[in-house]
């Protein structure tokens, strides 16, 4: 049998068979992969300290016949869980289980292991504000989507090509992007924003994760383009990424 090392980031695990773990990691080299780590569930087992959600472990892998199994782990960088304030805690869940969820098996991309690290680590300051959760969440899956191929059109009606003019501008989820008033009456549906969620989440789309710290948002405007953010990225993934709950927006 084969085998192999590559550096990965722990998004999650589950319980497999009686003492083993499945492991989701999306590493550098291969993108995600779920492997197993043999008898981890062990109270003393090594393996198991060192393959906890959100720690980077250089990772040596043995082919298997279902699953690659993981005969060592050694840490990296480890982000301070226990340190996080629950809300950032959750929000760093929630956000390993959109990638699990958007991503496929060994389809690799060095930016979204960049964009995994850069998210946890913003989120592992000491305290985590209100508005900078809705921030990193925002910049986390638009950043995502975009990388995936689902980036939002936001400069013209995805309809009619057309420019948009002040009025009625709705989001689409279907589409992917802008729908202008008069399109939107003809044929469909879509989500009313305000132009200031669309300046918003064009500046998300443009702009680093530091620049948009900096950014203030009136509460209304946060929540409105943190229910676009969500509500696209569960259409998009077809499942409920949960982020409205974590977020106490309703
Ligand atoms: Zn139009």
């Amino acid at each position: 049998m084969g085998s192999y090392s590559t550096q990965g980031i722990l998004l999650k695990h589950q319980p497999y068979r009686e003492a083993d773990r499945l492991v989701t990691v999306f590493t550098k080299e291969f993108g995600r992969l779920t492997m197993i780590a043999r008898g981890s569930r062990k109270v003393l087992s090594k393996l198991a300290g060192n393959l906890q959600p959100f720690t980077v472990a250089d990772l040596t892998v043995v082919r298997g016949r279902t699953f690659d199994i993981i005969t060592a782990a050694e840490v990296v960088a480890q982000f301070r869980v226990s340190s996080w304030k629950l809300p950032a805690l959750y929000l760093a869940g929630r956000f390993s289980d959109i990638v699990c969820n958007a991503t496929k098996d060994r389809q690799r991309d060095v930016r979204v292991y960049e964009l995994v690290l850069e998210v946890f680590a913003a989120l592992s300051v000491p305290a985590v504000s209100v508005g900078r959760l809705h921030a990193i969440a925002w910049y986390g899956v638009w950043r995502l989507l975009t990388y995936l191929g689902y980036g939002p059109h936001m400069h013209a009606c995805t309809a009619c090509k057309r420019g948009l003019e002040e009025g009625r501008i709705l989001f689409s989820y279907q589409r992917g992007g802008l729908v202008c008033g008069q399109c939107h009456a003809e044929r469909g549906t879509g989500r009313m924003v305000s132009a200031n969620t669309i300046k918003l989440i064009r500046f998300v789309c443009r702009h680093t994760l530091p620049a948009l710290l900096k950014v203030r948002a009136a509460s209304t405007t946060r929540n409105e383009c943190t229910v676009v953010t969500s509500e696209y990225c569960n259409y998009t993934l077809e499942r409920d990424c949960k982020l409205l709950s974590v977020l106490r927006v309703r």
